[in-house]
């Protein structure tokens, strides 16, 4: 049975990626500091409390366990908080990072799997946009991302570390059990205020801009259900296992839907009102962002499963119903 670190499997992706390596049949250490992820998130294998900042940490990790491959999930992601404070964007998500990638050498340790962002190509020149477009990250977090997929090209030509770097467009959705979702805090996602707002944990959800050169003039993104990226994941770490090169794809459905029409199809799923508020544009939202997900889907033979947005926000329902609002569930306040 083969063994795969996952690092951040606590968080939101990471937590799926967990569940769904253990359905597949592999053993699975999960490392992660517990500062932005749930242990009780982790429903199988082995759990390690510990940092990508502590190197013996990470020795005593790869000295124990023969891996097969790893899954890194273990980054900060809030866009705005990286203007703000640069340094812990790129102290966690770069310098970390290569905590991570020296002991993979050290260790004869050849898989890995990176979570990258449609923020590394900043400003859309064309939409969709597929992997030839140029990389021009606008914000210290799209920016470490991209950085480490350069150092992960250099890595391969050194050492034969081979990568895949996904870059995510928005991932969204939930475990179509209902036994995993989405729970950062503080909660930024459209999908999961939008539904807060349904059930009433939030008074309403504000819509930042309703003047972008769009049909409805609100923001166009494309969402991706959180199973069908992890299928990317698995499909990308046994291509990576069987011997495969270097590859980075870009994920998403292909297809944009704006803010106006999530809160219309949450509307539908939910049977709710949801009160929304109109507020001044997000610094640094692009009008549309639209991935060209056809060669992943060449390459990795990925198809998604879950692709309509009223699937995508029924198990997002599913799980905003169950884990907060549930009977004897685990409220919290927005
Ligand atoms: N958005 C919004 N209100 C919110 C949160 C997000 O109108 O409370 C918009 C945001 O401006 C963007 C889209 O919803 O156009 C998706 O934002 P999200 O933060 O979910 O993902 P991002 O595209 O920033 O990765």
């Amino acid at each position: 049975m083969k063994k795969i670190l996952v690092v951040g499997g606590a968080g939101y992706i990471g937590s799926h990626m967990v569940k769904m390596l253990l359905a597949k049949g592999y053993e699975v250490v999960t490392l992660d500091n517990l500062e932005n992820g749930f242990q009780d998130a982790v429903v199988g294998g082995e759990f390690v409390l510990g940092d990508l900042a502590d190197r013996n940490c990470l020795n005593d990790l790869f000295t124990a366990n023969k891996f097969a491959g790893v899954m890194h999930f273990a980054s900060h992601i809030q866009v705005g908080e990286s203007v703000q404070n640069p340094g812990k964007y790129y102290q966690n998500n770069v310098a970390n990072t290569l905590n991570l990638l020296d002991a993979m050498v050290a260790n004869n340790v050849n898989a890995f799997i990176f979570s990258s962002t449609a923020a590394i190509f900043g400003e859309p020149e064309y939409t969709p946009i597929d992997e030839k477009h140029p990389k021009q990250p606008i914000n210290p977090y799209g920016l470490s991302k991209w950085m480490i997929e350069q150092v992960l090209a250099d890595f391969d030509k050194a050492h034969g570390l081979k990568s895949c770097c996904l870059r995510y467009f928005n991932a969204a959705g939930a475990d179509p059990e209902g036994e995993l979702g989405e729970r950062h805090d503080p909660e930024t996602h459209l999908i999961p205020l939008v539904l807060q707002a349904a059930s009433g944990r939030r008074k309403n959800i504000t819509v930042f801009g309703k003047d972008y050169d769009t049909p409805d003039g609100t923001c166009i993104r494309d969402y991706i259900h959180i199973t069908d990226l992890c299928q990317a994941h698995l499909l990308a770490l046994e291509k990576l296992m069987d011997g495969a090169d270097s590859m980075a794809f870009n994920l998403g459905n292909g297809q944009g839907f704006s803010v106006q029409e999530v809160i219309d199809v949450a509307r539908e799923v939910t049977g709710q009102e949801i009160p929304v508020v109109e507020s001044e544009r997000r610094e640094g939202d692009p009008a549309r962002l639209v991935a060209d997900s056809s060669l992943a889907r060449k390459r990795l033979g990925w198809k998604p499963e879950y692709a309509e947005l009223s699937t995508i926000i029924k198990h997002a329902w599913l799980w905003e119903k169950n884990f907060f609002c549930g009977e004897g569930g685990k409220q919290e306040t927005a």
